[in-house]
């Protein structure tokens, strides 16, 4: 994301901090609504509230926002922040004494990472599992080829359609199931690498929730570059909307959730993209055939109690396409999801949420039963 264009974004997000994905102008309504369409009277109860506190951040190559309510908001977010960054210094696959680059340089050699490290490594490792390695963060060899590699903001991408060869030959270095975890000891084989790109904003939201929480914070609405998460009701005790970006054109966006205690985190092939001979490429590889994952699938968003469970599991619906995702929701009821197909043919609702989300435009969706 350039700097320029992400400042405008972000001060779209100071106004309404709740669009999974950018700024847009639908999305501002839905939640500045809370304060422009508020009765007098309630009014008067809000303005007994303490003001909201509000920071923004750059991190993790994204701008994010946190809105926290409350006496010690102020202090909270300030620990948020110095937490995200903390994080950062960890994940990144572009700071060289970052966990991840020393594990990616001494691959073949046991590397003892941070605690925060390996719990990262572990649920991804899990999450792999579970989604027949949709997920499968070993792919970064590839994510690099393609010129995706994430963290890079201060230069421009060098975005490149790899030569086959060179993908079959990335494609012998992929396996999350060959990373060795033993305590904070990390092994890859070697020319293996991994990054922490599909996990790492919702790691950081989870962290930021804790300390949120520790400080007594009971409302806050925190975006960390659209993976959000709605920590209990707004002020007015309404529960926090949450806009799903239109994946074909992202100044608008298809429908809102309404949320409560709950992550809402999507992943989509419209925000790190390139052409190339009329055709789209975008940064979710798929792990099986180390093209970007083009499987019916342009917008996955899971809605749940973990952060880091549905960043996680974003990409991997995103990866698995139509049919195994729309399964794999079916199987998991502890997660609600928007999927939305290729030309935004269908869009796919988890029963779940059926009660709390609001289409836009007319916008008809198909249930997901379970
Ligand atoms: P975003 O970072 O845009 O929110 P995601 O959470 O879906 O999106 O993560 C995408 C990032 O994850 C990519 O930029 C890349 O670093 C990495 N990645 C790409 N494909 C995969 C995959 N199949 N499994 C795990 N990580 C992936
Ligand atoms: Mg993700």
């Amino acid at each position: 994301m350039k700097k320029g264009i992400a400042l405008a974004v972000v001060l779209g997000m100071l106004l309404c901090g709740c669009s999974a994905g950018q700024n847009n102008d639908k999305t501002s309504k839905a939640d500045v609504s809370v304060q422009s369409q508020v009765s007098e009277e309630s009014k008067k109860e809000e303005s007994k509230l303490p003001e909201p506190e509000s920071r923004d951040v750059f991190a993790m190559d994204t701008y994010m926002v946190l809105k926290a309510y409350g006496t010690n908001a102020k202090k909270a977010l300030e620990q948020a922040e110095t937490e995200i960054q903390r994080l950062e210094s960890l994940f990144s696959v572009k700071l060289r004494d970052s966990d991840i680059s020393k594990i990616n340089a001494t691959s073949g050699n046991p590397v003892t990472v941070n605690v925060s490290t390996r719990t990262a490594i572990a649920k991804a490792i899990e999450i792999g599992d579970m989604t027949d390695g949709a997920l499968d963060i070993t792919v970064y060899p590839l994510v690099r080829e393609w010129g995706f590699t994430t963290g890079d903001s201060d230069n421009e991408p060098s975005y490149k359609i790899p030569e086959q060869w060179l993908i079959d030959w990335h494609l012998g270095n992929v396996g999350y199931d060959r990373i060795i975890l033993n305590g904070n000891i990390v092994t890859l084989p070697t020319q293996f690498e991994i990054d922490l790109g599909s996990v790492a904003k919702g790691y950081a939201t989870d962290a930021v929730v804790q300390i949120l929480d520790e400080n007594g914070i009971d409302s806050a609405l925190i975006n960390l570059g659209g993976n959000v998460y709605a920590l209990g009701r707004k002020p007015d005790n309404s529960k926090w909307k949450v806009g799903i970006q239109n994946p074909l054109d992202t100044d608008k966006v298809i429908c809102s959730v309404s949320v409560e205690n709950q992550a809402v985190i999507t992943s989509g092939n419209y925000e790190r993209f390139f052409e190339a001979d009329g055709k789209k490429y975008w940064h979710i590889i798929d792990p099986k055939t180390g093209y970007p994952a083009d499987n019916g699938i342009i917008s996955a968003t899971v809605i749940g109690s973990s952060g880091l469970d549905c960043d996680a599991l974003s990409t991997a619906l995103f990866v698995m396409g139509t049919e195994k995702a729309i399964d794999f929701c079916k199987k998991h009821k502890e997660i609600d999801a928007v999927l939305v197909t290729k030309d935004m043919e269908k869009i796919y609702v988890t029963d779940g949420l059926t009660k709390n989300i609001t289409m836009e435009d007319d916008l008809k969706y198909e249930v997901i039963k379970r």
